[in-house]
């Protein structure tokens, strides 16, 4: 394809997506296929020869897009959102035509000094201590975009175990690493995510998932407990995760009194934020991040429900020497002649290459400004209360979780096996998408304000489809 059919291709294209957009509602929101359709349809082989733009494009709406979880949909509310917006697309395609490398500030200069603007701009917008904020404030600390939260933990974890392993090595020099590495104790809540106990797995450490109180917040005193129960064994606590927004019920840890005790204990505290943490540019629901400053990292994916588009997930540490010496490995190959003074982000994550991720939330943050994010975000919240209140008002069901952000819980009264039946009955219907949790072996029915443009009527024609099917499982259970 030359440049002359890229500009009719893409002018297609761009009224293919505005109209793929325009009329998702119409499709249904699930695909209604089996394990391997796509094979079925498809050729064995690769084409010897190129083929016609306009074949390409039909095979796209006959066969791909029957396989697509439409995440855009208004009656799609699993999971948490995926951020998508028209100016972080074109921010993408942007990126994409640029095509460059930004592994080091040489690679291609203005991909690491946007992505530090950037990131310092979305640290004042969440209200972050100056600690986390040093390319404007000539401190220690520093903000990085990585691909997944999941990768932000993990790394945080990787610097504080190469933090911790150095300060042990000094006091026990002839101690084996493999020894000091085996008494390394990382701490998490049971509602944490997965990732955290997948970055210990990964990074050769232990774990221990802690229980939570009432609410699915871990609480300081058993940390506390956990900790003094480990030194006593000879253990060495090094790192805990703790959560602002859990994945199943976007419940709040509470940093005030987790961060005093890792304080004390010398543990790194990371907080992972990465839906709830959007939230944080409304000023009214910053009580619920209260004690971020004993945190050591944080993050929160504007990808989730910032309107960027996947990937695209912020973190911030105090002491970003700490991250890069767990990383740094320095070829001569990629050393440049501004090494000494400008910032390498290669240093600050897993990969090498590095896309221009930074560009989409500087075209977002610009085309809906700070005030427009957050009536967005505010919108989503409104919403959520709304479904809550006529939860409320039919007996036949429970809210499980308190209703703070744009996530709402509940079931049916009755058994696990009604609400598991309940909820495939719904998703099956391709009428709405939701997922379940559990909560305390509690089968939890998770509903998400996702849509960019939810309104009332989505909100009350979601209501109307779990009634009815409320109504139809529960005649059948009396037959
Ligand atoms: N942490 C929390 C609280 C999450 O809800 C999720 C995913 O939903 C993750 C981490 C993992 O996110 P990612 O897919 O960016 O690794």
């Amino acid at each position: 394809m030359d440049s002359a059919e890229f500009r009719n291709r893409g002018k297609e294209m761009v009224d293919y997506i505005s109209d793929y957009m325009d009329t998702i509602g119409q499709r249904r929101v699930t695909p209604a296929i089996e394990p391997g359709y796509l094979r079925e349809r498809l050729p064995e082989d690769p084409p010897m020869y190129p083929e016609d733009w306009d074949e390409i494009m039909d095979d796209v709406e006959q066969h791909i897009m029957p396989g697509v979880t439409h995440w855009q949909h208004p009656r799609f509310h699993a999971y948490f959102p995926s951020g998508n917006s028209y100016p972080s697309i074109m921010a993408d395609m942007l990126s994409d035509a640029i095509g460059s490398n930004g592994f080091s500030w040489a690679a291609s200069p203005v991909y690491t000094e946007l992505e530090t603007i950037v990131m310092d701009w979305l640290g004042r917008m969440v209200g972050l201590p100056k600690e986390f904020l040093p390319f404007t404030e000539n401190g220690k600390g520093g903000g990085v975009i990585q691909g997944s939260a999941s990768e932000c933990i993990l790394v945080s974890l990787l610097a504080a175990r190469q933090a911790t392993i150095r300060e042990l090595k000094r006091q026990h020099p002839f101690v084996e690493e493999g020894v000091l590495l085996s008494k390394l104790m990382a701490y998490c809540s049971k509602e944490a995510h997965s990732s955290v106990e997948k970055a210990a797995m990964i990074a050769f450490v232990k774990i221990r998932i802690l229980e939570t109180d009432d609410k699915y917040a871990l609480r300081g005193s058993k940390l506390a407990k956990a900790i003094q129960e480990d030194r006593s064994m000879g253990l060495i606590p090094f790192f805990v995760s703790s959560t602002l927004g859990t994945t199943s019920c976007c419940s709040f840890d509470p940093l005030t009194e987790i961060g005093p005790i890792c304080k004390e204990e010398n543990v790194w505290l990371h907080v992972d934020a990465a839906y709830a943490g959007n939230a944080f540019i409304c000023p009214q629901f910053r009580y619920l991040m209260k004690g971020i400053e004993y945190a050591t990292s944080f993050n929160f994916n504007p990808n989730k429900w910032m309107l960027v588009n996947f990937d695209c997930s912020t973190m911030w540490v105090t002491d970003r020497f700490k991250l890069t010496e767990a990383l740094i490995v320095d070829p001569l190959y990629l050393k440049h002649s501004h090494s000494d003074r400008a910032i390498d982000y290669r240093h600050w994550g897993i990969p090498l290459s590095r896309r221009f991720r930074s560009l989409k939330l500087w075209f977002v943050i610009r085309s809906y400004g700070v005030e427009g994010l957050r009536r967005y975000i505010l919108e989503h919240c409104r919403l959520a209360k709304r479904l809550e209140a006529l939860i409320k008002l039919d007996s036949r069901f429970e809210i499980m979780n308190q209703v703070t952000l744009g996530l709402v819980c509940f079931r049916l009264h009755g058994n696990n096996t009604l609400n598991e039946k309940f909820l495939s009955s719904i998703n099956a219907s391709g009428k709405l998408h939701m997922v379940p949790a559990s909560l305390n072996e509690r089968y939890v029915i998770r509903f998400c304000v996702c849509s960019q443009t939810a309104t009332d009527d989505d909100i009350d024609h979601a209501w109307h489809v779990i009634t009815q099917m409320a109504t139809d499982i529960l005649q059948l259970m009396v037959k």
